[in-house]
């Protein structure tokens, strides 16, 4: 280590950072790279002491902001008990309390919980066992997998198989197992007289046809419940879950329920499918469970899945996938901690206050020159720009105009950091009224410096 160089320097000598092009970075580039030396609540500090708000929620992990106290004890009192140990023929406390209290939050019918370490490994083990389920139920031509458009279910190569993000799937298109993507319900494209309802019943044609079409070979469909947040924020109408549960039942084909940024509380309710309301095959549930402290992931199954799997070892039944890190107790502390929060603390009521005042504090913003739409579920809400109001006509993309609201953030003390054109907010619930406030202002400053109004 050389004393003489920042911690920037050395960090943009040393490492390759997540989703990023590191020239924007680089001699040329035009992005700070923040350093963070601690964080507190909703506030994020770097070396110099300045303050950014954690309007993000350190992608959508974070939901009572950082160093709580409860959260800390938890993890500390573990570290003096079991770092971490195999979960294969080996079990623990936090690891069995953690699974039976979310088989009773979880939508009814979710009796058992397989652990992975990451929301992509969720993805992939909820596919896998879907799949497996079939082939062990003796339907090996079940194969394939129905998604939306717009969809985003993580990076590894089936979890963005199944997704639908071209910026993030493009390249890798050659390595990727063929997938059916039916149109999305999105509530942006409604019609003049149309309800977002409306757009679910119209949309859920084309899924009707494809299951129609195509279920005799299909193992499973795999949606983000209400908010297609990768996909810019893109919201839609719990009739389709509704819909859906109905077809994928009549067509004997599984329903797989990415919960992993929209779980916990961030719709209004603790999960989005309670909005159906419908209890999928599959949950899979990550970042938030744990706080945003540790990473840690759950697929939440049916006992009917599980006993399909259930046999003597010499059938070759068993679902022989496993991760390292599988149950790591601190991350099971971690999750059981925050658990408590929602236990002990009136924190969706809360969340109904603060979502109103989020939607109060951006409505001014709907008449504003280049904003498409304003569009709330809970505790996200988004803000669409274009170029042409009436037309909606998107920005080039190559204007990255998301990025001034970004660049204007940091100067004021916020972080946004905008998906593409779209800019949104999806703060830790510890956030305060004033400071939703003070985000929108923010935002609403930064729109107009990234539209040149
Ligand atoms: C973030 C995300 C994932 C992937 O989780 P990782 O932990 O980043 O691998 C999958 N699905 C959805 C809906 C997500 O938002």
């Amino acid at each position: 280590m050389d004393d003489s160089l920042t911690l920037k320097q050395r960090d943009l000598a040393a490492l390759w950072h997540p989703c990023t092009q590191m020239k924007d970075y680089g001699e040329e580039g035009t992005l700070p790279l923040l350093a963070i030396r601690r964080g507190e609540g909703v506030w994020l500090e770097d070396f110099e002491g300045k303050r950014y708000l954690d309007a993000i929620s350190s992608w959508w992990v974070n939901l009572f902001g950082h160093a709580h106290p409860g959260i800390n004890a938890a993890i500390r009192d573990q570290l003096e008990q079991l770092e971490h140990v195999i979960l294969a023929g080996c079990t623990h406390e936090p690891v069995v309390q953690l699974s039976e209290r979310l088989i009773r939050l979880t939508p009814e019918g979710l009796d058992r919980v397989f652990f992975a370490d990451n929301g992509s490994a969720a993805v992939e083990v909820a596919l896998k066992m879907s799949f497996h389920y079939w082939k062990n139920r003796g339907h090996p031509e079940k194969t394939r997998f129905i998604c939306l458009s717009n969809s985003y279910h993580g990076e590894t190569l089936g979890a963005l198989a199944v997704g639908a993000v071209e910026l993030y799937r493009a390249t890798y298109a050659p390595l990727m197992m063929p997938v059916l993507t039916v149109p999305s319900p999105d509530c942006f494209d409604r019609g003049p007289d149309e309800t977002c309802a409306d757009v679910a019943r119209r949309q859920f044609v084309h899924m009707e046809r494809a299951l129609a079409e195509h279920a005799h070979e299909t193992c499973a469909v795999i949606v983000e419940p209400l908010v297609q947040c990768a996909g810019g924020m893109r919201m839609y109408d719990p009739e389709y879950l509704r819909l859906l549960r109905e077809a994928c039942d009549r067509h004997g084909v599984h329903l797989i329920a990415d919960e992993i940024a929209v779980g916990f509380g961030r719709t209004g309710t603790l999960f989005a499918c309670e909005q159906g309301p419908i209890s999928p095959d599959f949950l899979c549930l990550s970042k938030g469970l744990t706080g945003g402290y540790l990473p840690l992931a759950v697929v939440l199954t049916t006992n009917e899945v599980y006993d399909a799997f259930y046999d003597d070892y010499e059938k070759l039944n068993a679902f022989l996938h496993s991760h390292s890190y599988t149950g790591n107790p601190l991350a099971c502390r971690a999750a059981l901690a925050t658990l408590d929060i929602f236990a002990n603390e009136p924190v969706l009521e809360r969340n109904t206050r603060l979502a109103a005042r989020m939607q109060t504090a951006l409505a001014p913003l709907q008449d504003h020159p280049h904003v498409a739409e304003v569009r709330q579920t809970g505790m996200v809400a988004a803000v669409e720009l274009v170029q042409d109001k009436a037309a909606r006509t998107p920005f080039p993309w190559q204007e990255r105009r998301g990025l001034d609201i970004y660049r204007h953030g940091l100067t004021r003390g916020a972080l946004l950091r905008p998906l593409g054109n779209v800019g949104y907010l999806m703060p830790p619930y510890v956030i305060t009224e004033d400071e939703i406030d003070f985000l929108a202002e923010v935002m609403a400053e930064g729109i107009d410096r990234a539209t040149g109004v």
